[in-house]
């Protein structure tokens, strides 16, 4: 047989089908690693005792090249992928999500969602680029009342945000998968500022004390589901911060250190 697969008659094809059924994965596997290895296809199918041409595809065959959008970026299905190019990045993201984001999965297509309000211009900014980092190949700004929806379309969102389902995010149980905890574990400070700049806010408590101004800078991070208010409460713990809340759905720091330390990962808004 020669050495292009197209000379392989509508037989081999028939055999190749069948050869690839027949073949337990471990053959495949031999075989894929003698060609990667640097053996020609026609030693490795010697090698291994079966037809050129059935050889010749499991060689040929290339998972990237099936792939295509989002799915080439997705760290959960790409093959001998696990973690995120940019962790820092997809924490980030994960903590707008969590905060003020939406991800619709009814569409042909699903659509990730983040509304980012009008007086935080870094915000729109930042959003966008986490999700060009994340998986996105096109990030669209749609204007609305009081804020901008950033979103992006992504067949593969839902894999890396398998909190999404129907409802509100306070009317269901939001669990992290223990892949996203180690995530968090190791980026804790880029999941707060991805909360806090989705439901949180940093402002200057003015006092004055004998006609003089003191102002004390504070945050507060408001969320109605008990869940999300839990992974606030465990990555500042992971960092140290202190706080407490002042109602059921309302997290404060308001320590000099504790806002000091939150300063240098959250960052006043702009
Ligand atoms: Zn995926």
């Amino acid at each position: 047989m020669g050495s292009n697969p197209t000379e392989g008659t509508t037989k081999d094809v028939v055999r190749v089908f069948e050869n690839s059924l027949v073949h337990p994965p471990e053959i495949r596997a031999r075989a894929r690693q003698m060609f990667l290895a640097g053996k020609t296809v026609a030693d490795t199918a010697r090698a291994v005792g079966l037809p050129y041409l059935t050889v010749w595809h499991w060689c040929n065959d290339r998972p990237e090249a099936r792939l295509q959008g989002t799915e080439l970026r997705c760290f959960r299905c790409r093959e001998g992928v696990d973690s995120p190019t940019d962790p820092a990045a997809y924490v980030y993201l994960l903590g707008l999500y969590l905060g003020d984001g939406h991800l619709v999965t009814t569409a042909r297509v699903p659509v990730l969602r983040i509304f980012c309000a009008d007086a935080w211009p870094d915000l729109i900014e930042a959003c966008d680029v986490a999700m060009r980092a994340v998986l996105a190949t096109k990030v669209q700004r749609v204007q609305k009342q009081g804020c901008v929806g950033v979103q992006s379309y992504g067949k593969h969102w839902p894999c890396l945000f398998p909190q999404h389902g129907p409802g509100k995010k306070h009317e269901r149980p939001i669990v992290l998968a223990d892949w996203q905890l180690s995530l968090v574990e190791s980026h804790p400070g880029d999941f707060v500022r991805g909360l806090f700049h989705s439901d949180g806010c940093r402002f200057a408590n003015r006092v004055t004390v004998r006609g003089k101004e003191y102002i004390y800078p504070r945050y507060m991070f408001v969320n109605e589901s008990t869940d999300i208010m839990g992974l606030c409460q465990w990555s500042l713990d992971l960092l140290g911060i202190a706080w407490r809340m002042n109602r059921r759905n309302c997290l404060s720091v308001a320590r000099r250190d504790a806002v000091a330390t939150l300063d240098r990962h959250v960052g006043p808004k702009s």
